[in-house]
């Protein structure tokens, strides 16, 4: 039985965790989670799966829930990520928080030698050196929930990475990938929500339309995988089928397919190096697909996957610049204050007004991505 503590259980990758670990209870357990401003929801998780612990983002959550529930300890804020992160018990923590919030957490949870199935991207792009450094430290795991970082560390097992030539990320392209650039002048928040292959949160979805979030990807995988940048491509595929792929030296190419389905990676990572059967609503029928589509990637098209391989290669606090500077566009955008295409803008402004530190420090990191939020914030 593994116990599992999970960060941003309300969330698209929480839910979907839960749906894995209700399909397998004599397998998994949820002994503590964290929610943010979900407290309904929360309350029928804490019904169905019966944690010990509970943070919610807020104090008044905190404050309504533990009125209802006498026999679950609860606490809130930032504290209460770490709390849940680090939670004795667990054996794995599944990072689904949304945002740079979810670093702090997991390196505690590092620190406290936990396994960490990882989702939240942004803790890899903003301090990767610093995750990366910290898991070897304590002789801790990483294991990618990201499709196509997990479908790499699919096609990797039996095989060395010394042996890698590059990989090959696939790219859906996102909501408006049939669109040219003036075309995305007027588009709409609700356009821009409608991806065309992956049901999954709103700052994702929005990433996915700019492209940013294959440059987080980017970045993530050059962490996850010890890959130097120009051994990283991405390639355009829009049926989001082949979740990604690794060339070898000898040519070969290794990759792994499935419908677009998170709760796959989920699992894999909480039943790795094992496999369980997993109830999905379908599963990858090739002869009723057909074909499968490729294309180059435009990165005059989709320029913000250029400022992330640039930010990524430059290092230092670019990468959290890029990061924090594209959580409040985003932000911005979906609250109606800024169009589609100001997103990139406001992104490439901080970018180019930041004097980047080489090797930061975690508190020069945090200093750095408060800074950046108050820039693009005074900009919206
Ligand atoms: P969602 O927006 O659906 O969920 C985010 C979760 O984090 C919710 O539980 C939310 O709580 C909580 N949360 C948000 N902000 C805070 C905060 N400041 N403090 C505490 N809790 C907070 O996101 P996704 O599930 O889509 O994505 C989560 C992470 O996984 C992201 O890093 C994303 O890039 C990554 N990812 C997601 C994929 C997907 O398919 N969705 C695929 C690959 C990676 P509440 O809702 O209760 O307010
Ligand atoms: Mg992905």
């Amino acid at each position: 039985m593994k116990l599992i503590s999970l960060l941003g259980a309300t969330g698209s990758i929480g839910q979907q965790t839960l749906d894995v670990i209700s399909q397998h209870p004599e397998n998994f357990k949820l002994v503590a989670m964290s929610v943010g401003k979900n407290i309904d929801l929360a309350r029928k998780m804490i019904i169905d799966h019966k944690p010990e612990l509970v943070a919610t983002g807020e104090k008044s959550g905190y404050e309504t829930l533990k009125a209802e529930f006498p026999y679950t300890r609860f606490t809130y804020g930032e504290e209460g990520l770490t709390e849940v992160a680090t939670y004795e018990k667990a054996h794995i923590l599944v990072n689904a928080v949304l945002g740079s919030v979810g670093l702090y957490p997991t390196l505690q949870a590092i620190e406290a030698k936990k396994t960490i199935a990882i989702a939240n991207k942004e803790t890899l792009v903003t301090a990767g050196h610093i995750v990366m450094e910290a898991a070897e430290r304590n002789g801790v795991s990483l294991l990618p929930v990201d499709s196509e970082h997990s479908a790499i560390f699919q096609a990797l097992q039996g095989e060395k990475s010394k042996n890698i030539e590059r990989l090959i990320l696939t790219a859906s392209g996102g909501s408006f990938r049939d669109k040219s650039r003036s075309e995305l002048k007027g588009v709409t928040v609700k356009e821009a929500l409608n991806h065309p292959n992956w049901s999954m949160g709103a700052k994702i979805t929005i990433d996915s339309a700019t492209m940013m979030n294959k440059g987080l990807e980017v970045i993530e995988a050059h962490w996850l995988f010890s890959m130097p940048y120009d051994k990283i491509s991405v390639l355009l595929h829009k049926e989001s089928i082949i979740h990604s792929m690794i060339e070898f030296h000898d040519s070969s190419i290794m990759a792994q397919l499935g419908t677009p389905d998170m709760r796959v990676p989920i699992q894999y990572a909480l039943t790795y190096p094992d496999r369980l059967p997993l109830q999905t609503e379908k599963r990858l029928n090739l002869a009723e697909i057909g074909r499968l589509h490729f294309k180059e990637m435009d990165f005059e098209r989709f320029r913000c996957l250029a400022f992330a391989y640039e930010a990524g290669k430059k290092g230092g606090t670019l990468p959290s610049v890029l990061n924090a500077a594209n959580e409040v566009a985003v932000a911005g955008f979906l609250d109606g204050k800024i169009k589609f295409l100001e997103i990139e803008e406001l992104i490439e402004k901080a970018l180019q007004s930041h004097d980047n530190i080489s090797n930061p420090s975690l508190s020069t990191i945090q200093e750095v991505d408060k800074e950046t939020r108050e820039l693009v914030g005074s900009l919206l």
